[in-house]
């Protein structure tokens, strides 16, 4: 970089949000370019012996790790660790190792390198974002068996030396991460990774704002520069400028006010300026989260997504499985509710153990509640699971694509034959358990007179029902552009569930992401929704928002809608009522 003064601007993807501004630190590989050295037939031998010795002082670090992280509370990252562990007794990978020592005659460092990375290629080839994901294992396993070979891994983590800076990185490998010390670290940046990376989930583990996946490159910017990072929205400024430092400080400053309003108040109840009130609910994948729901947020669960306990775990869950998880869950939230949803497996979350094959239309294919019809004992073991976790405390259940009402009766069919068995059987249950239907399908929508037959509430899925309804992946990033949430078709759909679940005196939700954006909030209660499930961190935003606004005014504000033609007007509809009511949220 020729001037110090010149600032950069990094833009990626904000993966865990806070706003940072320090030194920066970027991390030296340590590994240089390995040659490819030629070894003699009676060398293989000795070859084996040194990867034998790596592989032995590598689980040592990661048991260790493990240990210190479990003792931590960090479920998710033990488990990262434990998939490291596994790897190192990965019989393909270990026999790959081993051919190209044998035939190849390469030395082991080379074969350790090729075997490693055509793993890791193998599993990035792969459609499901979660097994691409798992590549950064492979390559953060090789690392560390090469650096042992020589000596250099002393189980120590260099950007942890010196004082607290943001780490700046090409790449991150989740065991690095798993290293991090918070106190020295301060945030990191880095060009590879996704919001499905471990080294993401672990960012948000240790509470540490992270961006990733930036476009420009890190090679230029050198050590100590001075780094203004807000990770929520995915931008960071290189050399900032004082009007750049002073505007992230006000905004951290604003920010920390919210959330510190937020739990001051400590209100899952939040009233608008007319006295209406709205269920605030999480949204949550594992039981370490929902613990901290409870206590940091102080809120129920609207959302448990079940699928993510299999697939972390890797495989089909037993009942007794289950049924600790679910319970432990529901013992966290006490004396709120859990909604936990059936398996929603198929999509974007593919599971090898369930599904026999790949699909060419994934989204429209065996996916959720077509999955667990095709699979009854699975599906009764899930039911099974759920039920006999509802003796512990506030549970609800939920199906989710549902698209017929057959699909709908065949699963509450189930759940009454479960119910016969487990009263047979003398194990305690709800008895009333309420059951829900999510609405994440147009047919769906446009059935819910027949639906609300059958159900106690309704769950309004909008990531999926946006999705169908206009024809948009919702995981395609060149037609982003398309994927409208205020789109007047998806408000349609959202406002004959809302008015049919209502006359009918049932409960309606929503737990898409858009309950999340504060954006979308008057549109959502102005349509009467009665409860907004979302991620944790989105509640502090919503919660201010209704608090600042009259439920008249936004009945209004659907009304007005109602006139637009596409989703941006309505969008810009929107950000015009809340710049109008509650401006801090926009400026933020
Ligand atoms: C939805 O579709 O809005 C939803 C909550 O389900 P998921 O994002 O898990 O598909
Ligand atoms: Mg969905």
């Amino acid at each position: 970089m020729t001037s110090a003064a010149m600032t950069i601007k990094l833009e990626g993807i904000g993966v865990s949000e806070g706003i940072v501004i320090a030194k920066c630190r970027k991390k030296s590989s340590n590994i240089n370019a390995i040659l490819e050295r030629k070894i003699l037939p009676e060398e293989v031998e000795y070859e084996l012996a040194r990867l034998r010795q790596s592989i032995a002082l590598s689980r040592t670090q990661l048991e260790d790790i493990r240990e210190n992280v479990k003792a931590n509370g960090s479920g998710d990252v033990s488990e990262i660790l434990e998939f490291h562990i596994m790897l190192l007794e990965d019989e393909e990978l270990l026999t790959s190792i081993e051919n190209h020592l044998r035939q190849d005659l390469i030395c082991l460092e080379k074969a350790i390198e090729k075997a490693c990375r055509k793993a890791a290629n193998d599993m990035e080839a792969m459609e499901d974002p979660y097994m691409q994901a798992r590549a950064d294992d492979i390559r953060d396993v090789e690392k560390r068996l090469l650096l042992n070979l020589n000596g250099v891994n002393k189980n120590t983590a260099p950007q942890n030396a010196g004082e607290p800076r943001i780490l700046l990185a090409e790449d991150l490998t989740p065991s690095e991460a798993a290293h991090i010390d918070p106190r020295n670290t301060l945030g990191f940046i880095t060009c590879s990774g996704s919001r499905t990376s471990h080294t993401a989930i672990l960012a948000r583990a240790l509470g540490i704002p992270a961006i990733v996946a930036v476009k420009q490159s890190l090679d230029e910017i050198p050590d100590e520069a001075l780094i203004a990072m807000d990770a929520k929205q995915g931008i960071a400024f290189v050399n900032p400028s004082q009007e750049i430092v002073d505007t992230l400080e006000e905004r951290r400053r604003q920010r920390q006010q919210l959330s510190e309003m937020y739990s001051t108040a400590s209100n899952r109840l939040p009233e608008t300026k007319d006295g209406y009130q709205t269920y605030l609910v999480a949204n949550v994948e594992l039981p370490s989260e929902a613990l901290n729901v409870k206590e940091k947020y102080n809120v129920g669960i609207g959302l448990f997504r079940t699928e993510f306990l299999f697939i972390a775990s890797g495989h089909q869950l037993t009942e007794e499985e289950q049924f600790n998880a679910y319970r432990d869950t529901v013992k966290a939230v006490h004396p709120y509710s859990v909604i936990f949803r059936t398996l929603d497996i198929g999509g974007d979350k593919f599971m090898s153990q369930l599904q026999a094959s790949r699909e060419i239309n994934p989204f429209m294919g065996t996916r959720a509640i077509r999955l667990s019809l095709r699979l009854p004992e699975m599906f009764k073991t899930q039911i099974r699971a759920i039920l006999r976790a509802s003796a512990f405390g506030k549970v609800r259940m939920m199906f989710p694509m549902i698209s017929a009402v057959e699909e709908l009766t065949q699963a509450m069919a189930m759940v009454d034959e479960v119910k016969e068995e487990l009263r047979n059987e003398g194990l305690p249950f709800n008895e009333h358990i309420d059951i829900g239907c999510m609405v994440e399908v147009p047919s769906a929508a446009l059935v819910v007179e027949r639906l609300v037959e059958y159900v106690d509430f309704f769950s309004i899925g909008t990531n999926d029902l946006v999705q169908y309804s206009l024809a948009v992946d919702r995981a395609n990033a060149d037609i982003a552009y398309l994927y409208q949430p205020a789109h007047p078709a998806v408000r349609r759909l959202i406002k004959h569930v809302t008015d049919t679940a209502i006359a009918n005196g049932k409960w309606v939700s929503v737990c898409g992401e858009m309950a999340g954006d504060a954006l979308y909030t008057p549109l959502l209660l102005g349509m009467g929704i009665q409860e907004l499930s979302m991620s944790p961190v989105s509640l502090a935003p919503v919660h201010r928002l209704i608090s600042s606004i009259s439920r008249h005014d936004a009945e209004k504000l659907v009304e007005a809608a109602l006139k637009c033609n596409n989703g941006n007007e309505v969008e810009a509809l929107c950000r015009y009522f809340i710049n109008s009511n509650c401006p801090e949220l926009i400026s933020q």
